[in-house]
């Protein structure tokens, strides 16, 4: 794995803990070599993450559009900001630059990222490893909800299991670097049943 791609609030939270939990990713990438993979602002647990990265001596490489270069603040001071014309082109490019997925506390938009690229999992358009830093519990309710979505039949249970869930950074990427993909994607298998 060289780089991994961190989604995000554009927001830093009311609670200082997610501020705290961006600083500690940011700076556990870096520390592992791995290049930071990132919306390219320099706003909320965004600007965070990318900090603490930098500060370690990490590469960070930022994927902004047009249209929010001005809103979300561009970061200036990145190893690399690329600047593309639409939402899409930013997700698309975000999973092509990147080895792994991680969603730290956030809004629509974070929540937005990470189902997109698990349903690209789930398709088998990437075998790459997906997970949660569930900071200060954040996420609790999300996989309470996802738990139900599997017992309701909406969701296979190997496809639940593909994103992992953490509440350290280090614990999480050992876990993440040590992922081996279960080649069980969604409509192979109904073709196959
Ligand atoms: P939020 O979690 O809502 O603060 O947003 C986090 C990041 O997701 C920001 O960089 C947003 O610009 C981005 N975002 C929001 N919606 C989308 C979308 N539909 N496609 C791509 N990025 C998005």
């Amino acid at each position: 794995m060289r780089s991994i791609c961190v989604f995000c609030g554009s927001n830093p939270g009311n609670d200082a803990v997610y501020a705290a939990g961006a600083r500690a990713m940011g700076a556990e990438i870096a520390k592992r070599g791995l290049t930071l993979v990132y919306g390219g602002g320099a706003v909320g647990l965004m600007g965070i993450v990318a900090n603490a990265a930098l500060d370690a001596g990490g590469e960070v490489h930022g994927v902004i559009p047009k249209a929010l270069r001005e809103k979300e603040i561009g970061h200036i001071g990145l190893t690399r900001l690329e600047v593309v014309d639409t939402m899409h082109t930013r997700k698309a490019r975000m999973a092509e630059l990147s080895d792994g997925f991680i969603a730290m506390p956030g809004g629509i938009g974070t929540f937005e990222e990470l189902f997109e690229i698990w349903t690209w999992g789930q398709l088998g358009i990437h075998a790459k490893p997906l997970a949660l830093l569930n900071v200060a519990g954040f996420y609790d309710p999300l996989a309470v909800f996802l738990d139900r979505t599997t017992e309701e039949g909406f969701l296979k249970p190997n496809h639940r299991a593909m994103v992992m869930t953490d509440t350290e950074p280090a614990t999480l990427l050992d876990r993440m670097q040590a992922y081996v993909p279960a080649a069980t994607y969604k409509w192979i298998e109904k073709e196959q049943a």
